[in-house]
């Protein structure tokens, strides 16, 4: 459907003309009517279908000129990129409206300088739900003239533990109301959102696939702490692929992930920068004639790489930029073949960082578990018994009919004989088979740690760089690791807050997870360095504080992170 038949004011066909947009998307074409007319709207569609200016287009032409100082719609976002990103599309809407004002409300920018904006007089506001409730509770920020509540991304937004804040964001906004919700999901926790929330709303569904889609198809995994090459292993000897390709963000991690792979049979090499040209001149004809099957690169060394059947890309880190993504799973799906890319997450972190970029890249990244040990091992069990029946149908072996003969006479019967070539068969197929112990708990799935907390479990310490000095509280700092790592509180042991820093027990096999995803994270709006704590142990009595976790504490952990997912948003 064209712009022009949706009855759109001369000013937004003028900025939808000037923005490049001619043909409304499905979910475009469906809402925006519903929503011009004021209905409560729940919107599903995939990621890159157009949302933004699904909402964001009747949010510009709602705005009422004589009450331009009042703020009438409020849009909340689960990141501070989105918010921004909303904000600035709002603001190409409205070119020619210059009534409409929009200004955008997140964590981790000066909250004086959004005071100041909000203070200029605007009428829509963006914003993460975090920061959105700092200026409700500094009275920066009026809902009660509020007519239209927006929820970009709610599943995201409910995922990010921002329930709570939701909902009483919800309850300051005026009754009389228009509700919309957009999520690419409908989880049950969205359905009880909108049933208390919305009155009578209209669903509006699409199968409308991105709009930048394209002949790979895209999945990633959820990975327990320290188990990205036993995921790796899995998936290869699951899938199968003929000839893949595995991206690492590092030298040494090709390196490592290359020896690994190689002691465990597989026929992989590895390709970075540190090599002679020479050799990097033979991994690639080897990879190219089949003689390696899986290539491990790094984003600079695969660069120009041109092999057209790549069957199976493989993200062993997440890429650390938007366009290294777009060229690592280009490498597949090439010469009008289909191709998958599979990236490993491990955690929580690496899953937004994930999500973050399947939204820059307008690509649907589907979510898929783990084949198990069991799963991989009845394959191959299946695909052995499938070439025996081949071969005895085709009278292969036919010969070492006179050998069994020859044993049945010693007194072995054909069965015990061919149970044990059989066994000996499928146990050379699977002996490459990771153990995949019961993954570490994540929230939300309930399931318990196997490693065991407890008395003997192995701990170590790390540091942290922020102390009392910043008005830490041992809630933001158990917040901040539950929050950036994925593991459960009560993976955490003691927490000692000193002056300039903390020290946290944590569990010894989490400690890389940890270190890991912990890097860059910020507490209380301190950017803070990780490292394993060295022992520096003062017992003068003085200078620190020491905190023990009360087991209490957990049960209400979900409150603790989200308040301090606040913090760091
Ligand atoms: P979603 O929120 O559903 O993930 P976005 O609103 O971010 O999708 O839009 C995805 C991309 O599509 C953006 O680059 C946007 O500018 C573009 N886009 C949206 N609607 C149209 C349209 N009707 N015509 C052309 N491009 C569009
Ligand atoms: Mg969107």
């Amino acid at each position: 459907m064209q712009f022009k038949e949706l009855g759109l004011s001369e000013e937004i066909l003028k900025a939808m003309e000037k923005i490049g947009f001619e043909e409304a998307t499905e979910i475009q074409s469906k809402t925006i009517p519903l929503l011009m007319e004021g209905r409560d709207v729940i919107g599903r569609s995939h990621t890159g279908t157009g949302k933004t200016a699904a909402f964001g287009i009747p949010a510009v032409a709602s705005i009422d000129k004589a009450r331009r100082n009042t703020v009438q719609v409020i849009i909340l976002c689960p990141t501070r990129e989105l918010a921004m990103q909303a904000c600035d599309e709002l603001r190409k809407f409205s070119e020619f409206m210059p009534w409409v004002n929009t200004c955008a409300v997140y964590g981790g920018a000066d909250i004086e300088k959004q005071i100041f904006q909000l203070k200029k007089g605007v009428n829509i506001v963006v914003g993460t739900p975090g920061r959105v409730m700092d200026h409700i509770s500094r009275r920066t920020l009026k809902l009660d003239g509020i007519r239209t509540i927006i929820l970009d991304e709610a599943d995201e937004m409910l995922n990010m533990g921002f329930r709570e804040d939701i909902e009483t964001i919800l309850g300051f906004v005026p009754e009389e109301r228009q509700t919309v919700l957009f999520s690419a999901t409908m989880p049950e926790q969205i359905m009880a959102i909108t049933e208390q929330y919305q009155t009578d709303p209209v669903v509006v569904g699409t199968a409308e696939r991105s709009r930048t889609v394209d002949s790979v198809e895209q999945y990633y995994f959820d990975v327990p702490a320290g188990r990205k090459t036993d995921a790796l292993q899995m998936l290869l000897l699951a899938y199968e692929p003929k000839l893949s390709m595995i991206f690492c963000n590092t030298k040494r991690m090709v390196d490592e992930l290359t020896e690994q792979l190689v002691s465990k049979g597989f026929k992989a090499a590895g390709l970075h920068g540190d090599m002679k040209q020479s050799s990097r001149t033979q991994v690639l004809n080897s990879f190219k004639s089949g003689r390696i099957n899986i290539l491990i690169a790094t984003d600079v060394a695969a660069r120009g790489i041109d092999v057209d059947n790549v069957d199976a890309v493989f993200n062993y880190d997440i890429p650390q930029d938007n366009e290294y993504y777009i060229h690592r799973i280009g490498r597949t799906g090439r010469a009008g073949k289909t191709g998958a890319a599979y990236t490993l997450a491990g955690g929580r972190r690496q899953v937004t960082e994930l999500m973050d970029i399947a939204r820059y890249t307008k690509a649907h990244i589907e979510r898929r578990d783990l084949p198990t040990r069991d799963d991989v091992i009845n394959a191959k069990t299946s695909a052995v018994i499938e070439k025996i029946k081949g071969y005895a149908d085709s009278g292969k072996y036919a010969d070492y009919a006179k050998v069994l003969s020859g044993l049945e006479a010693e007194g072995y019967s054909v069965n015990d004989l061919a149970a044990v070539l059989l066994g000996m068969r499928i146990s050379k197929e699977i002996r490459t088979v990771p153990e995949f112990i019961t993954p570490v708990t994540r929230r939300g799935t309930g399931r318990e740690r196997p490693e065991g907390i407890g008395k003997n479990r192995k701990n170590v310490k790390v540091e942290i760089s922020v102390g009392r000095q910043n008005k830490i509280a041992p809630n933001y700092i158990l917040g901040a690791l539950v929050d950036a790592t994925g593991l459960a509180g009560k993976s955490f042991g003691r927490i000692d807050i000193y002056d300039k820093f903390t020290t946290v027990e944590i569990p010894e096999a989490d400690k890389e997870h940890v270190l890991d995803t912990m890097t860059g994270t910020k507490i209380n709006g301190h950017k803070i360095k990780i490292k394993l704590y060295e022992g520096r142990e003062r017992n003068d009595g003085k200078d620190y504080r020491r905190f023990d976790k009360k087991p209490r504490r957990h049960s209400s952990h979900n409150n603790t992170t989200k308040r301090n997912s606040k913090r760091y948003q």
